[in-house]
């Protein structure tokens, strides 16, 4: 007999590798059944990737697979959660064998990476969109929040940013690079590493946190207006890679960190006494960590380039809106 629309599709949702304890009821019935551990609190988040707006038409479904489920990896990172489960629906116009199986495969190896199970799922005929619930779990009162920034406190951001606006630049036909830049700053498009490790470490260190996934300037906006404060960047100290360096001037850099989003990054805030604690801290992680800022008591987002103030040209953050 030959398989159903929906067999067929479960079928690549079927061998996951990661087998955890606290799953009591996984994927077949009406609803998983899992075992939270006691004394913590469950941190849930919800995304959705549209093709043509959250990613290119033309993406590999496995780079679709991965970051469908690394955007919710990340804000589990950017509240300090440890990952544990995610339920997945995906609204495909074919279900067809060569999309999903890489499909699939994308998103298991991430899975994998970061011991997360995948316990329920939803499939239905539509324009290509995957959406994303991912769990995970926090020391009850220790989640890191957007709403704990006091002024005085040093504005840190993880790894470099500005990669995956110029890899989008790329897709689209706006920029050309030589091929290992090309490849480096692709790979930050479509292969983001949620800062999964290093949120849960901030716990109890950062006084507020969140992930770049709008540009730097909105995310750290989300923080200040949050926490009922403002905010100096510092543009001259942003982290940026060789690869985009070798690519932009300054300014678009600046814009790109400021306004591309897409980064992955952390962006969290702490008092200036844990300044070293902080350094301390992200020496054991590869992506590094980078004072770029200080909050303020003055609302607004300001920003500052060697001494002055600076000011990116109109439309500065919303260029890559909208492709
Ligand atoms: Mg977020």
């Amino acid at each position: 007999m030959a398989l159903s629309e929906f067999e067929l599709i479960a079928h690549y949702f079927e061998h996951q590798r990661v087998k955890r304890p606290d799953v009591i009821l996984g994927i077949g019935d009406d609803c998983a059944l899992l075992q939270p551990p006691a004394g913590q609190e469950l941190a849930l988040t919800v995304d959705t990737l549209l093709e043509g707006v959250h990613f290119p038409i033309g993406t590999k479904p496995a780079d679709i697979g991965h970051k469908a489920l690394a955007a919710s990896l990340s804000d589990l990172a950017a509240m300090g959660a440890e990952p544990a489960w995610a339920t997945l629906s995906l609204a495909l116009p074919d279900p067809d064998e060569s999309w999903l199986e890489p499909f699939a495969s994308g998103l298991f190896a991430l899975a994998e990476q970061h011991g997360v199970q995948l316990v329920g799922g939803d499939t239905v005929r539509g324009p290509l969109a995957v959406t994303i619930q991912a769990q995970g779990t926090v020391p009850a009162g220790a989640a890191l929040r957007r709403g704990g920034a006091m002024p005085g406190d040093l504005v840190f951001v993880t790894g470099t940013l500005g990669d995956a606006g110029a890899g989008l630049d790329l897709v689209l036909g706006r920029r050309q690079a030589a091929e290992e830049t090309a490849e480096s700053l692709l790979a930050r498009l479509n292969r983001p590493e949620p800062r999964v490790a290093e949120g849960a470490a901030l716990r109890g260190i950062a006084s507020a946190a969140i992930d770049i996934s709008d540009g730097l300037a909105a995310d750290l906006g989300h923080i200040i207006s949050a926490s009922g404060t403002g905010a100096t960047l510092h543009l001259e100290a942003l982290p940026f890679s060789s690869a985009l360096e070798s690519l932009t001037s300054e300014e678009e850099r600046f814009a790109l960190a400021l306004g591309a989003g897409d980064d992955y990054e952390l962006c969290f805030t702490v008092s200036q006494t844990r300044r070293t604690a902080v350094e301390r801290l992200f020496e054991r992680f590869a992506c590094g960590c980078r004072c770029v800022g200080t909050v303020e008591e003055a609302p607004g987002l300001h920003l500052n380039h060697n001494g002055t103030p600076f000011s990116l040209p109109a439309g500065g953050y919303d260029h890559f809106r909208g492709q």
